[in-house]
């Protein structure tokens, strides 16, 4: 054992994690085991934008299911790429939406222009000015960028064909720009792509790289190298590395998941330190996988997006639901639940109709169920229900990441109480 493990061990003692954010699913490990060959694909296609830049907008497509490491491998493509053009003197910017969460076109577009930099008024503007005014701040500016459409399915369900068109097609309508924009498109299938029009389709369809559910062999390789960054040595043994990537390979019965892989070693891990066990057991993997579920990890994704006030409101929601034991409860108690709470982390509680607000976005983003009472309520009032798995393990995300999201005021120095006590 390297000896700064052993001593950090030892002051250390109340957890099995030397750093636990290395397994938290927006972090871009150093090296992805398994995914080179989608890493190479990926460079031979955008080559071209290092050796005759600005000469092609270059268009690709990945694919597969949920898992699989497809935003990971953009995420960690688009880093390294960028850095490398830069270094050879190309300003070359990497760009990630989720278009899970902005879905509309005016969404994706001025998420686009918000993360080059570009200044914009925040009224008045359509899309597509808003798109003709990026076109001319990257001229301006002499930038490319890559820009990769995560959930990409999302985008062509809500924002619709011509939306896809508009962007797909860009240089096509303008063919007086320098082609500065690229595209990595994020899929889980290509049959939504089948709701475009043909044309459309096939020029999406062009350039694709699959990504295959993981092996347990696969996945034991994938556990491996983040049980190095995230645990200290001795609190994760290989048998137990073992049996997460079995019950998730895809060879042997599992969906071949890596992200409910490595939530299942972390939820093990917080199981362990909540018993203030030395080490994670075959029983803390047991009780961990229960507990996961692929469709909330979607979920999840769009959390950390939330405002302070929609997660606070989501928490409440939860509590209620939990203590209630109901499919629905009426709004009100949900508020005043969030009153209290806001009250214990130290937060004025937002006026009524804003809260209403909150309610209403959960809903459109899938996080919540919201109806208006029928038959067997007295008086009128809207339900809130949550369909999105089990309540305790919302709750757990919910508390998680509250804690870094007001761990990060207290830092600023916006409150100097410690509000972090309700999540204990
Ligand atoms: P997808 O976008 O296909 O749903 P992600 O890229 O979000 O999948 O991957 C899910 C989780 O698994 C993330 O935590 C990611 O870092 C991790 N992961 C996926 N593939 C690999 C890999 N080959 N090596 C290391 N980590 C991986
Ligand atoms: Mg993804």
């Amino acid at each position: 054992m390297r000896t700064r493990d052993l001593i950090e061990g030892v002051l250390n003692r109340a957890s099995v994690f030397k750093s636990k954010e290395k397994l938290y699913p927006e972090y871009v490990p150093p090296e992805l085991p398994h995914r080179e060959r989608q890493l190479k694909e990926l460079a031979l296609l955008f080559r071209p934008l290092l050796t005759e830049p600005g000469q092609i907008s270059q268009r690709v497509l990945l694919v597969g299911g949920i898992g699989t490491g497809k935003t990971v491998t953009a995420r960690a493509f688009g880093r390294e790429f960028s850095s490398l053009a830069r270094s050879r003197g190309i300003n070359l910017e990497y760009i990630h939406v989720n278009c899970h969460r902005d879905r509309t076109l005016y969404m994706v577009v001025s998420s686009i222009a918000k993360q080059v930099g570009m200044p914009i008024p925040t009224r008045g503007l359509s899309a597509q000015e808003i798109y003709l005014g990026l076109l001319e701040y990257l001229e301006d500016e002499n930038k490319y960028v890559i820009i990769a459409l995560d959930e990409f399915d999302y985008f062509i369900d809500f924002a619709g064909s011509d939306a896809v068109y508009f962007l797909v097609r860009t240089y096509d309508e303008y063919p007086e720009y320098t082609k500065r924009l690229n595209f990595i498109f994020i899929a889980r299938n290509t049959i939504s792509l089948s709701k475009l029009d043909p044309a459309t389709e096939s020029y999406l369809l062009r350039n694709i790289i699959r990504f295959e559910p993981y092996t347990a062999k696969e996945l034991y390789d994938i556990l491996d190298s983040r049980r190095n960054l995230a645990f200290y040595e001795g609190t994760v043994s290989d048998e137990i590395l073992n049996y997460i990537a079995e019950i998730e390979g895809r060879d042997t019965g599992g969906k071949g998941n890596a992200r409910v892989a490595i939530e299942i070693l972390l939820l093990a891990g917080e199981a362990a330190d909540s018993e203030g066990a030395p080490r994670v057991t075959l029983e803390h993997i047991r009780k961990a996988h229960v507990m996961v579920n692929p469709e909330i990890a979607i979920l999840y994704d769009t959390l950390v997006y939330l405002q302070l006030h929609e997660i606070l409101f989501l928490l409440a929601a939860v509590r209620v639901l939990r203590r209630k034991q109901q499919p629905y409860v009426r709004i009100g108690e949900v508020e005043e639940e969030y009153r209290s709470i806001c009250e214990e982390v130290g937060e004025k509680p937002r006026r009524h109709t804003q809260v209403y607000e909150y309610a209403m976005n959960l809903k459109k983003l899938g996080l919540i169920e919201a109806k208006t009472s029928g038959k067997g309520y007295r008086g009128k009032s809207t339900l809130i229900g949550i369909n999105a798995g089990p309540l305790e393990f919302l709750e757990l995300k919910i508390i998680d990441i509250l804690g870094r999201k007001l761990g990060e005021k207290i830092v600023k120095g916006e409150n100097n109480v410690d509000r972090t006590s309700i999540l204990k």
